[in-house]
């Protein structure tokens, strides 16, 4: 591309000599200003040449250097004194003094301009690199996997002027499809499928592990299959970046971008790679931290759980009852508790097998956990005993509720057992409030010694701590 100078001169020698200069030089492109300064103040206002050329100090008397984004060479011939003060007031660094030579006009025509490119290069990196650094700080300050994704595209799209950009997972199943997970068009959009018959640049990306540059899409030999697609679309140039951290392609994920108008700059190119490469940290941090916080959410119900029957285990009873009873004391709110035993779970044991049994216990706490509300607590209390605890429930309460419970696993036919052998189970019940009860172990001892009693007196009935109810 020409370099474009523009020339603010009246003296018709020196005018001559620059005619001259230019004629020769075909890399400049020179602009001659000849009309008056209010027009050259005009075409500065609308563009930035790359250099100008002004006669000092006719010409500098119109400008503010200070306020021009591009280098000056001041051209010094009437007046030597005035013309020097002129530069040296205004803080033009380049300057000629007549007679000029053609040499010494290119020299300081190419040093200006070169330094003006070298600069401007600077400014862009600077630029990039911020943008860089925003990303990464920016992405890294959320743990959540969907909103990195998102702010990674977003950020492209919003430095790079692109008509699309979206973040892609290959199905690991199946090659055929693709999943975008993100597109900075919508920050809904998740899991969008894209069949990759139609992007063979996608499958290009995924062969050859590395990222793939189409600079003319209308011409690129690759597109040529999918011509028909992405002509009506307009798409001119397209990049695909596999996003990898330490030599490994996180889940498969390609950045794509694609723009209409022109091509990618090797800047651009540089700068995306970049982007795709600071937000792969981010990214499997965050992916990482889901997985972690999976296994712990999996951990933790593991903890809480009764491995057979699948309903709480005692330890988080135990855990809850603390609660539950410091809440009710505090607040006086009736708390209430409910012990249950299977009545002759042995026989079914010795009639059908322990294995069965271990079936008959795990329907049976479920069964019951189905006919509880959510605010009780259900659990295994150990072999065939169970324990509910009914918190802001009165005794009154606990004996509907267990009244309830008794008629549902008596009318309940369990899998794999006879159907004329009906289960039933003992209930002992104790509640606060009761100036027995000063702790939670009270609470339980109350209801277990119910829940014996009720055995005692023949099974199948409930027992509301010395008083009975059949
Ligand atoms: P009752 O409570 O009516 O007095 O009679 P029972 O036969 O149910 O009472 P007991 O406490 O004497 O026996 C409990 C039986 O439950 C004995 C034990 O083998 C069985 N049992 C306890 N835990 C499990 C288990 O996890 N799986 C199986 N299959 N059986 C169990
Ligand atoms: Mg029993
Ligand atoms: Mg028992």
């Amino acid at each position: 591309m020409k370099k474009e100078i523009l020339i603010y001169e009246t003296d018709k020698d020196v005018l001559k000599f620059l005619r001259a200069f230019f004629k020769e030089k075909k890399d400049y492109s020179p602009l001659y200003i000849r009309k008056n300064h209010n027009t050259f103040k005009k075409i500065l206002a609308h563009k930035t040449p790359d250099a100008l050329i002004v006669s000092s100090p006719d010409g500098l008397r119109h400008l503010k250097p200070s306020e021009i984004q591009c280098p000056i060479i001041a051209l010094i011939s009437t007046s030597l004194t005035k013309g020097i003060r002129s530069v040296v007031q205004s803080d033009v660094e380049c300057y000629m003094l007549s007679p000029f030579f053609k040499e010494e006009l290119d020299h300081k025509l190419k040093l200006v301009v070169d330094r003006k490119s070298w600069i401007e290069g600077l400014y862009d990196e600077n630029e990039d690199l911020y943008a860089l650094m925003e990303l990464a700080s920016l992405a890294s300050s959320t743990l959540n996997p969907k909103e990195v994704l998102y702010l990674v595209v977003k950020k492209i799209s919003d430095i790079i002027k692109v008509s699309r950009c979206s973040m892609i997972s290959i199905n690991a199943e199946n090659h055929r499809y693709a999943d975008v997970v993100s597109s900075f068009e919508d920050p809904k959009i998740t899991n969008l499928r894209i069949d990759l018959n139609k992007y063979p640049e996608i499958r290009r990306a995924l062969y050859v592990k590395k990222m793939v540059v189409i600079k003319d899409a209308q011409k690129d030999p690759l597109m040529k299959e999918v011509k028909d697609i992405i002509t009506p679309l307009g798409i001119r140039s397209i990049v695909v970046i596999p996003v990898i951290f330490r030599d490994e392609v996180i889940g498969s994920l390609l950045l794509r971008t694609s723009r209409k108008k022109h091509t990618f700059s090797k800047r651009e190119i540089k700068l995306l790679v970049a982007l795709a490469n600071a937000s792969a940290n981010a990214l499997y941090n965050a992916f990482l931290y889901e997985r972690l916080d999976k296994e712990k959410t999996k951990l933790e119900k593991l903890a809480i759980t009764d491995y057979l029957t699948g309903i709480y285990n005692i330890r988080y009873f135990y855990n809850r009852l603390e609660e539950e009873f410091s809440r009710s004391g505090r607040y006086f709110i009736p708390l209430s508790c409910i012990m249950l035993d299977i009545d002759h779970f042995k026989k079914i044991n010795d009639s059908y097998g322990h294995r069965v049994g271990d079936l008959v216990l795990r329907e049976f706490a479920q069964l019951v956990k189905r006919h509880t509300r959510k605010s009780d607590l259900f659990s295994r209390y150990g072999g065939e005993e169970f324990i509910l605890l009914l918190p802001q429930t009165p005794i009154k309460g606990a004996l509907i509720e267990a009244g309830r419970l008794m008629k549902v696993i008596k009318k309940h036919q369990f899998r794999s057992i006879k159907e004329d052998h009906r289960i039933t189970v003992s209930f002992g019940i104790s509640g606060t409030p009761n100036n027995k009860i000063k702790n939670y172990d009270d609470l339980i001892q109350l209801a277990d010694n119910a829940l014996f009693r009720a055995k005692e007196k023949g099974r199948d009935r409930i027992i509301v701590h010395h008083h009975s109810h059949s």
